[in-house]
Formats: C-alpha cells, structure tokens, sequence
C-alpha cells in the first residue's frame, strides 16, 4: 500500500510546487473517490483512490524512464555548480520524478544515457557483476590496425595499471582518421578514451550507441529525449 499525503502526490504528479498544490486544494479542484478534499495533509492510496483533478483522472506511477540523445558540453549528473547538467534540460514535469542519469558519459560525449529513478534497475545495469555491454562509435585520429583489434580482444593495459576486460573493436574504416565501434563490458573512468591512449592513439569523437538490450534512438535530435517503450524497459528488465 502507499500512503501519501495529498499534496506531495499532486507536487509529485506534476500539479505543481507544493504550494501551488495547497492553492489548488483549497479552490476545491481536487476530488478523491468523488468527494472535494481541501486538506493537503489527508493521506491517500494513489492506487486505490481514485483522485481527479477538475474532472480528470490523476494516474500515478513512481518510475520514470527517459532515453536521452546527449549532446555534447552537459554533464551526466544531477547538479552542478557550473556546467549545465542531463536533468537541467528535462521537462519539470520529468524533474519530479526525482530523475539521475544511469552511469556517466564525459561532458564531451555524444550518444545513449538512460536517466530513471529506477535505483534498482540502474544498480543492475552498472553492476560490474552482470557485466552489461555498451556499445560506442569513435573517430580515431589515426589508422586502426587489426593489431589493435587483437589488443583490445585480449584486454589492454591502462595508465594506472588496470588490464580490461576483452573488448570488442570493429572497424568501419581505416586511414588518417578511422572509425571504429567498440563494445566493452565495464565503465571504467574514460574507458574507452584510455584504451585507446593504451595503443597510442586518441578519441576525437565518441558517441554510445547501445547499453544492454537499449539502443539508440537514432530519430532523437541531439538533446531529445522521450520515455522508454514498454518492450525496451521489458527487455531492459
Ligand atoms: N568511455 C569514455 O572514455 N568516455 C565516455 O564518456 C564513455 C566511455
């Protein structure tokens, strides 16, 4: 059962601040099982009440789930004090939700990010334990050698002395830059950059393509982003 008081449900929903939310109570616009409540402080069972705001039916839901196109120079977190971050650009009616972005993407990284307030989805996805796969294109600024495939395919060495995972490295095409798509099954910190820098080479593009079953919705704009559908979440799950 949920037990909530009546104007954090309504704030929570979207209906506005809290305070917002008081005002609206007490114009008597708000209706549980079919009676007015004034009170903010009421409890009410969001599931089993059925509460309407001027006639229309409040659906409550806890989790959101939003794929994000992210664009370059926002950062994956949920505040900052100076950059502009993934949640700063969500809609407010997504804000309430309480959203975080799943893992991290560099400020300057393009691609698939996950935002939800699914803690237990979003701990099951960066687990290292289950070993999740994502998926990246990059631009190299220089030739990529089947060499550099085999490296990566046995696990390379980073600056600080951590050997990877085996990943795999594709080739899309090779010359003075090259384009690669790599899929590796770990998050460590500028994974796929320093694996690069490990063979001597440097990332100047770098976008995530995949996480798991989650693909890319290559129809997002840089910077859009829309709810998951009911098969990507199932398959996520
Ligand atoms: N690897 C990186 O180097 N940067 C990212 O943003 C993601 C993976």
């Amino acid at each position: 059962v949920i037990n909530m008081r009546m104007d954090k449900l309504l704030s929570n929903m979207g209906f506005g601040s809290r305070k917002e939310v008081k005002i609206l109570l007490k114009s008597g616009g708000v209706k549980v099982n079919g009676n007015v409540i004034k009170d903010a402080k009421q409890h009410v069972d969001p599931i089993v009440d059925y509460i309407d705001v001027h006639g229309e039916k409040v659906e409550y839901r806890e989790f959101i789930y939003l794929m994000m196109n992210k664009p370059k120079g926002l950062l994956s977190a949920t505040e900052d004090s100076h950059y502009e971050t993934v949640i700063d650009i969500l809609e407010i009616e997504d804000q309430v939700f309480n959203p975080f972005p799943v893992g991290r993407l560099d400020k300057d990284t393009e691609g698939l990010l996950l935002i939800t307030n699914d803690g237990q989805l979003s701990h099951q996805l960066l687990s290292p334990k289950k070993h999740v796969p994502k998926k990246y294109f990059a631009v190299i600024d220089q030739e990529v050698s089947a060499e550099d495939v085999k490296a990566f395919a046995e696990g390379v060495i980073l600056d600080d002395g951590y050997q990877t995972k085996p990943g795999e490295l594709i080739i899309l095409s090779s010359g003075s830059e090259s384009e690669i798509e790599l899929t590796i099954t770990e998050g460590k910190f500028h994974q796929v950059k320093r694996m690069f820098e490990a063979v001597g080479k440097k990332v100047v593009y770098l976008k995530r393509i995949s996480m798991g079953t989650l693909h890319l919705d290559e129809t997002l704009e840089l910077g859009e982003y829309r709810e998951l559908t009911d098969e990507e979440l199932e398959q996520l799950k």
